[in-house]
């Protein structure tokens, strides 16, 4: 069998239970792995040095893993249906194999891939890889696609979740001398500045130790109680991972499931309940998944018909306080700063920094949502868009528009002893912590050189209430 196909890595960087890479290996004795590199330049509105510094990384890591396998990573740059073109006509490729990327863009690129395997008469085999369950898996009895996320989590818990498999042994031997590659890319391929930020170690073998961390040190038996704390470490800390396909979605669910199992004969009582609790975490990121699928206008408006055309009145220089961690809030301004020093942020700063924006600030959510992508290492569309529309209170199953978080009491519910605050906010180090908690005696700073509160909370929640109840009495 002299056959030769290629696999087109995508959000897919391993090797261990990878879906069309397993078939695009048993079809045939040689597999071409190729990833192909985006071709923009400098300014992009929804990406940053942080992602493509981790993406740097993780090509890095697999291509050394190809060559453990005995073959080579082939990378290109351009329109993915260009180059893999080019490719196919080059090595006389009969298929092409890649696994499903549910994402706006990589559908509409998918669509045209299939296209050019339709035009060139070869094959090409499309998988279900990084969801447990796709969007259309998920219905309604009448066939349509949930709106809210309890329905939808019901029904995505009953239903059977696939295998994981094995990691891939063979690829056969590797491309020719001939097929030309790029040399692994830095920023400077896409002319970026070098990021600043203290990011998360790239690549397969980094991504199973977290796994492995998460498991064995038993944060995942209290997450049902600890997730919530932005203190240390209390959550699994896997999105990015998730976001560039190092684990497998199925391995995460199979390998939590089974720790709990254990957990629960050696008497662990709190574990069965907090695997739960993560699994239903793993079902909102499948959720937003199918909401951007069936849903596509949210990407750009919002999603509740109600709330298009609502009036953002926010401005330049409020955006810029809260992008900079300089609110005088400072349960805000920590999370600000772990996002530019991290490029994450924990789940629960993700909802206030975000409902501080939108309802204290009155800023755009869209605006948000753009300067979350350009930073988050983990930055991608559905989970990121869903999270805005959830703060702002215009999306799907979104917290409805008069419940407004007050920045002060979400504090000294999750941060009490100022733990995370101060490890992000060192100007406040020796403040007492009750004082971190609430708005300071006016003209009086809880610190040198750290700002007063920019605003009063209640006033501006007032005013929120008073921009959405005047936009719904007005579309009435
Ligand atoms: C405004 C806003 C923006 C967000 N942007 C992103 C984003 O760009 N990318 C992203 O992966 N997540 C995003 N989230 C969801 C969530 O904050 C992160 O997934 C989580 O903080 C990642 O940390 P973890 O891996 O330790 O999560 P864990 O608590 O350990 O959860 C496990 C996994 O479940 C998924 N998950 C958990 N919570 C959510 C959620 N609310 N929505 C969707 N999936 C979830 C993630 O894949 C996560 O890795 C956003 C949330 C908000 C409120």
């Amino acid at each position: 069998m002299s056959r030769t196909v290629l696999h087109w890595f995508r959000r897919d960087l391993r090797l261990t239970d990878n879906t069309a890479l397993h078939h695009a290996a048993q079809s045939a004795p040689q597999v071409i792995p190729v990833y192909i590199l985006s071709d923009w330049k400098q300014n992009h509105g929804w990406t940053g040095p942080n992602r493509q510094q981790f993406l740097c990384g993780c090509l890095e890591s697999l291509a050394k893993n190809l060559t453990t396998l005995g073959s080579r990573l082939i990378l290109r740059c351009g329109k993915a249906e260009a180059e893999l073109e080019r490719l196919i006509r080059e090595t006389g490729a009969e298929a092409v194999y890649f696994n499903r990327d549910y994402d706006l863009f990589g559908r509409a690129t998918e669509s045209r891939v299939q296209a050019l395997c339709t035009r060139l008469g070869i094959e090409c085999h499309v998988y279900q890889d990084s969801v447990l369950h796709e969007p259309d898996d998920v219905l309604t009895g009448g066939g349509q696609p949930y709106r809210v996320y309890t329905p939808y989590s019901k029904n995505w818990l009953n239903l059977p979740k696939p295998a994981a498999r094995g990691r891939i042994t063979s690829l056969g031997p590797p491309a020719g001398e001939s097929i030309t590659s790029l040399p692994l890319p830095t920023l400077a391929h896409w002319q970026l500045p070098a990021s600043t930020a203290h990011l998360p170690a790239p690549g397969e073998r980094a991504a199973r130790d977290r796994l492995k961390h998460f498991i064995d040190s038993g944060i995942l038996f209290s997450y049902g109680q600890q997730r919530n704390l932005p203190a240390g470490q209390t959550t699994s800390l896997l999105s990015q991972d998730l976001r560039f396909g190092l684990l497998s979605i199925r391995e995460i669910y199979h390998r939590c499931l089974a720790a709990g199992t254990q957990a629960a004969a050696a008497h662990h009582a709190a574990a069965p309940a907090s695997i739960q609790t993560y699994v239903k975490e793993l079902a909102w990121r499948e959720f937003y998944v199918a909401i951007l699928w069936h849903y596509p206008h949210v990407f750009a408006q919002e999603f509740a018909p109600d709330w298009v055309g609502l009036p953002w009145p926010g401005t330049e220089v409020d955006f810029q306080r809260w992008a900079t961690g300089t609110t005088g809030f400072p349960i805000v301004d920590a999370g600000m700063r772990q996002l530019l020093h991290t490029g994450l942020m924990h789940n629960r700063l993700r909802m206030i920094t975000a409902m501080f924006l939108t309802k204290d600030l009155h800023c755009d959510w869209r605006l948000g949502e753009a300067y979350f992508m350009q930073q988050l290492v983990d930055g991608e569309n559905a989970s990121n868009n869903g999270g805005w529309q959830w703060s702002a209170g215009t999306g799907a199953d979104a917290a409805p528009y008069f419940r407004i978080q007050n920045p002060w009491l979400q504090s000294i519910r999750f941060d009490p002893d100022g733990t995370y605050i101060k490890q992000w906010v060192p100007e406040l180090k020796h403040v007492p912590a009750p004082l971190l908690h609430e708005a300071p005696k006016p003209g009086q700073p809880l610190a040198k050189g750290y700002p007063l509160p920019m605003l009063d909370h209640p006033t501006e929640r007032d005013r929120c209430l008073a921009i959405f109840a005047k936009h719904k009495a007005e579309r009435q």
